[in-house]
């Protein structure tokens, strides 16, 4: 089939076979078809979404203020420069991945509306069978293709976590949780209490505040943050000095990637001195007398959860100027009017945002088979975090968390024509990763260490995610400034893969 061909959609009787397909067209798989297109030219492709657009985590999230916490130069993609403010909103970086699909005629490859619901390997033909859900007509699609690109993300786009409460149904107010968030909320006025503390409360917040009658934080327990200016003053710099975009792109990516090198080895080697220097960034904002002990000094070691920045302290001017408040506590119950904490203050609400996270999504929350046999990942063990033994011609882009998601987007997607170009050569149809002898007796252990990386929807997920390895070959080691040399030196005809 030729690529022109997937311009035409199939009848539902139809099956149409692809060289690789792609799931999702958040940052990975949009990233992945423009790797594919120009690293590996002539290869089909298509890429499926079970949303209505491109965007992924940018086109769900609609809640007020929505923005990165990484800066754009890092998670936008190495090709295209990001020529704006280093921290963005989810509309500046729908327009960026608009760009990267107009210019490089990628929409002709996107089905939207296209919710995969099975996928069965064939060994006798050496392919994936995919199954899809026309979420537009309800018609099931089938496609089969030779590699499965998952770049489904990490969690569920269809509804966010919020734990139950005792109480909740008393309540009287609105629960709201910011993944689903109602496009005909009105918060003029209104006592909003916002439970959690990440990345989404401290967006959200700011967003708010200026509307409602107050806004109350609800943690129970803090989190760390980074207060710092939107602006990268390298960027402008080099901006002033009438330097080429491209250049500047790649220049302030390198200077980011230094500096978050130097951070992430201090968070380890000197956490204390590391916490006391986050306090005080924090503290610069609220003042001597407010308690940041009590409400922002977390429990664990800095870097074990994403840290938050905050663009010009804004969640903080929230605070000193009266219109948000923070209190650190557990729940009892909700009331009829808001929520009992375990302390016994009643905080009360007329609308009350679950800040509480995601449900995570063990790929795509697709019934995975290998020929006709339901597949469990969490009996297999992950290469890399990338590939699973006993799963043949599939990658999962899973990115970083304590750098940008699309770095590792990037150097996976690399990879993965790598890959493909390597079986070609060969003229093998089947990749698939193992144990080498030497790995046999390897104490497998879950997929991420808790000490070293530990939010929720990762905790309560881990029985069902592939294990890992106390070797780094066989785990996400999370770390890409060891990937960024390791994975583009891979020997593809090293042991831990095998080819027919
Ligand atoms: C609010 C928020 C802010 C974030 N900010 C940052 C940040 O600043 N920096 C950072 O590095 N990371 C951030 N992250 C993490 C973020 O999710 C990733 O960085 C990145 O956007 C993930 O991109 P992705 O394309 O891999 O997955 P997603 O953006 O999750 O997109 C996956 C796509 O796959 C589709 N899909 C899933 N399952 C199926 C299926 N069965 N069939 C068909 N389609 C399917 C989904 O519909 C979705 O469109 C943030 C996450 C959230 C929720």
């Amino acid at each position: 089939m030729t690529a022109t061909e997937t311009l035409n959609p199939q009848s539902p009787s139809q099956v149409e076979d692809f060289d690789v397909l792609i799931v999702g067209a958040g940052i990975s798989g949009v990233g992945g078809a423009y790797h594919l297109q120009t690293q590996r030219p002539g290869t089909t492709f298509v890429v499926l979404d079970a949303l209505e657009s491109f965007g992924g985590t940018w086109l769900t999230h609609k809640y007020p203020g929505i923005r990165s916490d990484s800066d754009l130069h890092t998670f936008g993609y190495r090709f295209k420069p990001w020529t704006s403010a280093p921290i963005a909103t989810a509309g500046e970086i729908l327009k960026y991945m608009g760009e990267v699909i107009e210019e490089n005629d990628l929409a002709r490859h996107i089905r939207y509306n296209h919710k995969i619901i099975t996928a069965n390997w064939d060994s006798a033909a050496n392919r994936w069978t995919v199954e899809a859900l026309n979420t537009a007509t309800n018609e099931t699609r089938r496609f089969t293709c030779g590699f499965l690109w998952m770049c489904q993300g990490y969690y569920r786009h269809s509804q966010g976590y919020t734990p139950e409460w005792p109480g909740m149904d008393t309540f009287t107010g609105q629960v709201i949780h910011p993944q689903t968030w109602p496009e005909d909320i009105d918060l003029k006025g209104k006592k909003v209490v916002v439970i959690g503390s990440g990345a989404t409360t401290a967006t959200v917040v700011p967003a708010i505040a200026g509307d409602c009658a107050h806004v109350t934080v609800l943690q129970r327990s803090p989190t760390y943050f980074i207060p710092g200016r939107n602006r990268n003053d390298l960027a402008e710099m080099l901006r002033e000095l009438e330097i080429d975009e491209t250049w500047i792109h790649e220049i302030v990516r390198r200077k980011i990637l230094h500096d978050q090198a130097v951070f992430t080895k201090r968070a380890f080697e000197e956490p204390e001195k590391v916490k006391s220097e986050l306090l005080a960034g924090v503290r610069a904002y609220l003042g001597p007398d407010y308690d940041v002990e009590t409400h922002f000094t977390p429990k664990y070691r800095p870097w074990r959860q994403r840290i938050a920045f905050v663009p010009d302290g804004d969640i903080f001017k929230g605070i000193t100027a009266g219109k948000a408040s923070m209190v650190t506590d557990e729940i009892d119950r909700f009331t009829p009017r808001g929520i009992l904490t375990k302390s016994g203050e009643e905080l009360e609400a007329d609308i009350i945002i679950t800040a509480t996270g995601f449900n995570m999504n063990v790929l795509g929350d697709i019934d995975f088979q290998i020929d006709g046999q339901p597949l469990d990942f969490s009996k297999t063990v992950t290469y890399r975090g990338m590939m699973f033994t006993g799963v043949p011609n599939m990658l999962w882009i899973f990115g970083y968390f304590r750098a940008s998601w699309t770095l590792r987007a990037d150097l996976l997607a690399d990879f993965v024509c790598r890959l493909l170009a390597h079986m070609a050569q060969k003229g093998a149809k089947r990749v698939e990763v193992q144990l080498r002898p030497e790995d046999k007796d390897m104490e497998l252990l879950q997929w991420i260490d808790p000490e070293n990386f530990n939010p929720g929807y990762l905790m309560r997920a881990m029985e069902k995610l592939p294990k890992r390895g106390n070797k780094p070959e066989w785990q996400h080691t999370q770390d890409y400034w060891r990937e960024k040399d390791e994975i583009p030196a891979i020997d593809l005809d090293g042991p831990e893969f095998s080819y027919s």
